[in-house]
């Protein structure tokens, strides 16, 4: 199959319409989205929705997002629509926010992963409203990367991964946020499963206490079952091994420099993902700058891209940990699965390095 790109931004209309009648005609198309790349096809058809599981090779007990083009659509994708989701969906629609409750009959098997629950988000780039809006259908789309690699957010990231598998790649350029939406359960007490740019403080201002999954910063254990099927599979995973340095700025540097050496003795290329708080400290060896620690949604927009390209270009990548409030949490998030939970405390390290 030849995988035609077509610019968003110059042919909007023409690539819109032509992804339109792709996903009706059962076929798939990666478009932009504010948040990532998005793999789409007609989420009422379950046929289609199987063809994302194999061009990604996704688990196929992994449930899909359903996207729509208005907020009127939802009511026709859950059983009832519950009365603490009007205020979330005034807020943050369109945006970065997925709900999850109860499915409808015409929600298929294949989009929930056989669960009764299916989650849907309306989003706010115009490229991506346009498609779904002249499909006429929710369009059921996961990231469009390979499973197992950092999530696309640009579409030469999207042809990488699906060349020669899809029909069809929208180019939008960027995506603004650069990870994936914050993903909210409204079954039973709400719950973050996902953490992204709508973060927890932002969602308990507008309906009060909202509880975190226990996966978001640490592996699940062997006998927990993830609240988000997502959440059990390697993830994010780059071309290079990542290591997470954790800690103040100081520490952190302190902490890197010294790993840097030890792994360049050991015959090994290594990229450092600094920030800007701390990148004056590395001159002179590999480092790049993915943001600023006092903006974490810096570091998301930039991360992914950023696993990519310099993963391609070494064998260890020496990633920096940042706090967990607001965007932080999502940055960590995908940073520690990208490198398997593979976790220093510089502060740890850099005790025991003084008293050798
Ligand atoms: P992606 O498509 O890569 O953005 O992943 C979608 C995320 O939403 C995955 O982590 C899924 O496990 C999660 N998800 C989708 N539907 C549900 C659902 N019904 N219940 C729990 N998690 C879901
Ligand atoms: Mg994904």
């Amino acid at each position: 199959m030849i995988t035609q790109v077509i610019s968003a931004v110059t042919q909007e209309e023409g690539g819109t319409t032509l992804g339109a009648s792709l996903i009706r005609a059962g076929e798939l198309v990666a478009f932009p989205t504010e948040t990532v790349y998005g793999l789409g096809a007609n989420g009422l058809d379950g046929e289609a929705v199987n063809r994302i599981f194999e061009a990604k090779g996704r688990p196929n007990d992994n449930p899909l997002i359903l996207h729509i083009a208005k907020k009127s659509d939802l009511k026709k994708l859950w059983a009832h629509v519950p009365d603490r989701a009007y205020p979330l969906i005034e807020t943050f629609w369109p945006g970065p926010l997925t709900l999850i409750f109860h499915k409808a009959d015409v929600v298929p098997y294949e989009v929930t992963a056989g669960l009764e629950t299916v989650a849907v988000r309306m989003p706010s780039d115009r490229t991506a409203r346009a498609l779904i809006r002249k499909a006429e259908v929710p369009i059921a789309a996961p990231s469009a990367n390979r499973s197992g690699k950092p999530s696309p957010t640009n579409a030469k990231h999207v042809l990488d991964d699906m060349d020669g598998r899809i029909p069809l790649i929208l180019d939008g350029g960027d995506c603004k946020y650069g990870v994936e939406s914050t993903v909210l359960s409204l079954v039973g007490e709400p719950t973050i499963l996902r953490p992204g740019a709508i973060t927890r403080e932002m969602l308990e201002a507008v309906i009060g206490p909202v509880r975190l999954a226990a996966s978001i910063l640490k592996p699940l254990g062997e006998r927990e079952v993830a609240a988000s099927p997502g959440m059990k599979y390697k993830h994010y995973a780059p071309d290079a091994r990542v290591i997470v340095v954790d800690g103040t700025p100081e520490e952190t540097s302190k902490c890197v420099l010294s790993l840097y050496y030890d792994l360049l003795e050991e015959g090994k290329t290594v990229e450092v993902l600094s920030t800007a708080q701390t990148q004056f400290r590395y001159r002179g060896i590999a480092a790049t700058e993915i943001g600023d620690r006092a903006h974490p949604e810096t570091l998301c927009a930039n991360l992914f891209s950023a696993l990519r390209e310099v993963g391609a270009l070494c064998d260890v990548i020496l990633a920096e940990g940042v706090g967990t409030s607001e965007e932080g949490l999502a940055y960590m998030n995908r940073l520690l699965r990208a490198a398997g939970f593979d976790r220093i405390d510089a502060s740890e390290y850099n005790k025991k390095q003084t008293k050798q």
